[in-house]
């Protein structure tokens, strides 16, 4: 049911061609004026990392978290803002002293399904906790192997959305990649993934990225009305596995208490196992304690 309304083709995965920003820690985001237009600019309009919702949007709902519920409640509403940062979107985290939080996506899709597996073993060796963002497509391709992951504490799962769309109420784009077109399409890209995921790991995901993670501010009402909390970055480690490792490395070395970095998992011959294992290696040296998102 939950996948019901869907289109049948995947939105396709959208970092890695791409250029994307190097941080997003405030308005920084002119390199994706050449790649999504002018729209994505205006639609900045925090300069100020968001810690948390001030007012989490589902306290006005009255959904009661319901999916055809929220879809209902949004259907036909007129988002104002499309970006990666907003309110409701957590960026960064209120650390306890040297912390930093690492997450990592798994983007699925045809090219998408494997896992840098060079990357999850220094994780797992060096017992370094992370955030791991998966689609929905790339726990099908092996649910086993998704599963061994869920069971291991240092990892916590999330919901990285069902076919890796930008989350949008009227279809806007990022990357070319069209976002999810209605409300409803929004609800079953959070909500499809969210069910699959409690089947993998038996408990609820709290946290959600889109694919390219974009949102207008509707989108980000609903994935806080479904239960979820919308999760960005304050360090564009990676850029979509996509950058060399000394590229990583200088990414990383912007990290400070409170940050939240994004890379991927999913391409074992990019460079982002030995860039980001020097990288973490270099802030464990610095005194730095990898945290789960709070
Ligand atoms: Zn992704």
């Amino acid at each position: 049911m939950a996948a019901a309304g869907l289109a049948s083709a995947a939105c396709a995965e959208a970092w890695g061609s791409s250029p994307t920003p190097s941080t997003l820690s405030d308005a920084t985001l002119q390199p994706l004026s050449a790649v999504d237009g002018p729209a994505v600019m205006s639609a900045v309009t925090t300069d100020t990392p968001v810690v948390a919702p001030a007012n989490p949007p589902a306290a006005q709902s009255t959904s009661d978290g319901r999916p055809a519920a929220v879809a209902a409640e949004h259907a036909g509403q007129r988002p104002r803002t499309w970006a990666m940062a907003m309110p409701g979107i957590v960026t960064t985290f209120v650390p306890a002293g040297k912390q930093m939080a690492l997450t990592f996506d798994a983007c699925g899709g045809p090219g998408n399904d494997e896992m840098n597996e060079v990357l999850m073993n220094f994780l797992i060796s060096q017992r370094i906790p992370a955030t791991l963002f998966l689609n929905q497509r790339w726990i099908d391709a092996d649910p086993g192997r998704a599963g061994t992951l869920a069971d291991n504490p240092l990892f916590e799962i999330g919901n990285h959305g069902t076919r890796h769309c930008p989350l949008s109420v009227n279809g806007r784009s990022a990357y070319g990649i069209a976002g999810t077109a209605s409300a409803q399409q929004a609800v079953d890209e959070v909500w499809s993934n969210h069910e699959r995921l409690i089947r993998l790991t038996g408990r609820a995901p709290r946290f959600f990225r889109t694919g390219t993670a974009h949102y207008d501010d509707i989108a980000v009402r609903i994935v806080h009305e479904l239960g979820e909390t919308p999760v960005g970055f304050s360090i564009n480690a990676d850029a979509g596995a996509t950058f060399s490792s000394p590229q990583i490395q200088r990414e990383m070395a912007a990290v400070v208490p409170g940050s939240i970095s994004i890379a991927h998992m999913h391409r074992p011959r990019s460079a982002t196992a030995p860039g980001m294992i020097a990288a973490v290696t270099r802030l464990r040296s610095a005194g730095y304690q990898f945290v789960h998102l709070p």
